[in-house]
């Protein structure tokens, strides 16, 4: 017999980011008892606290000063602007706590429980959840794990080092780096470049494929290269850091490519080379539920794991780790909880990039067509490209 005192929730969320807030918000809008744990105290997980919505603060502010620099051309002149540094980030903590505080009375209107606490299953139908307060055990019909991802580390890099920074470190504004690094063309790497350039950094870029943004086609990627190769210091591609040491006067940073100097001193380096799942924080083995080695929970198109009342969303279950993604399972794990007929039937998930110029990709590109020798033609307007699969059906522009 289960302790009554303890907790019970119909639908137990873990995580509450834009998967696990998007799934409890549903699940209690088609009438059931929800409980929510997240591990901070403010609901919106890395999207929302420390990713896309403080990045895009600072982002408005980059795109302001750089078409102040992009009207000259048209003959409007502005000077240089005087950037107040503590100003620009309690901007960025004002949005993202209008947001988080939107999010909390959402959920409290729902009459969504939240729990602060780190929780980790203790069987198939419990979930142990740490707080300050000591710990408490939640009873649960169905759950659904929405744990998210976590930055990747490099190991051998100097991580004590405060000037070697993650996203979340690029996101503080702690201080405008003379001379910044970024390890990792990707997007997060070039949306932190965008901003930090925006704002005075010199930049420079190291990526080890053969083109920024891998996953996007080169064709599309060109415009934005051409035009930061202008702004930034360098752009290495086809390079590799092999080594960082701490120094009193900055962070040596040495490289293995061609052209490229055996080592370059930077103020900061800030190292974006993708992120991974938190899949193996969470005990799932106490509920059952299959976690493959890299931390990533396999789901069928109904977001259920192997444990069948147990559904998993958003990064945790694969990429891309995008927040849209996220909240489109959210809702197919509540409705099938709810016994609706529903899956995850994506045919597309659309990227954007959100540098200057920005980039917006969807489907199968050029390079993947190429490679999986699949029929393709192209058609290309100013600032637009489209292929289109031969025979798919695919509608044409
Ligand atoms: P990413 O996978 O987009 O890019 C990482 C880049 O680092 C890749 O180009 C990769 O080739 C490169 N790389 C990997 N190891 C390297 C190394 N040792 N040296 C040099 N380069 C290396 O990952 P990210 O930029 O960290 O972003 C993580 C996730 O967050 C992605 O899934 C992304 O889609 C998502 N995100 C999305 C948005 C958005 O939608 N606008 C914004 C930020 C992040």
């Amino acid at each position: 017999m289960s302790d009554p005192s303890s907790l019970h929730a119909e639908v137990l969320v873990l995580g509450g980011g834009p998967g696990g807030y998007t799934a409890a918000f549903r699940a209690a809008d088609l009438g059931q008892k929800v409980i929510l744990v997240e591990r901070y105290p403010t609901l919106g997980g890395v999207c929302l606290n420390v990713g896309c919505i403080p990045s895009k603060a600072l982002l408005h502010t980059a795109q302001v000063i750089h078409e102040t620099q992009d009207s000259e051309p048209t003959g409007v002149h502005f000077e240089p602007p005087t950037i107040d540094l503590e100003k620009v980030r309690g901007h960025k903590n004002k949005v993202v706590k209008t947001l988080t505080m939107g999010l909390a009375s959402m959920a409290k209107q729902r009459g969504v429980e939240v729990i602060q606490g780190v929780g980790q299953f203790s069987s198939d139908k419990t979930l142990t959840v740490s707080g300050a307060e000591g710990s408490k055990e939640i009873r649960f019909d169905s759950a659904i794990i929405a744990v998210g991802s976590q930055p990747v580390k490099i190991p051998g890099f100097p991580h004590d080092d405060p000037r070697l920074i993650d996203s979340t470190g690029a996101l503080e504004l702690a201080d405008i780096p003379g001379r910044l690094l970024i390890v990792g063309g990707g997007i997060i790497g070039l949306e932190m470049a965008t901003v930090y350039h925006a704002l005075g950094s010199s930049i420079t870029v190291v990526e080890w494929m053969d083109q920024l943004i891998p996953g996007c086609d080169a064709d599309l990627v060109k415009p934005l290269h051409q035009k930061i190769m202008k702004w930034y210091d360098k752009i290495y591609l086809k390079t590799k850091v092999t080594r960082i040491e701490s120094k009193k006067e900055g962070l040596e940073v040495f490289f293995e490519g061609d052209d490229v100097p055996a080592s370059l001193l930077f103020d900061k380096v800030l190292v974006a080379v993708g992120r991974r799942p938190n899949g193996l924080m969470i005990a799932a083995e106490k509920a059952g539920v299959r976690v493959d080695e890299r931390g990533f929970i396999p789901v069928d198109n109904t977001q259920r794991t192997n444990v069948p009342h147990i559904f998993a969303i958003g990064d945790v279950v694969g990429n891309p780790m995008l927040a849209h993604k996220a909240s489109h399972e959210a809702k197919v794990a509540a409705e099938v909880i709810a016994g609706h007929k529903t899956a995850f039937q994506a045919l597309t998930i659309p990227s954007v990039a959100y540098t200057d110029p920005e980039l917006a990709w969807m489907g199968l590109n050029e390079t993947r067509a190429k490679a999986e020798g699949i029929p393709y033609e192209v058609a290309t307007f100013p600032g637009l490209r489209v292929g289109v699969p031969l025979g798919s059906g695919a509608a044409k522009v």
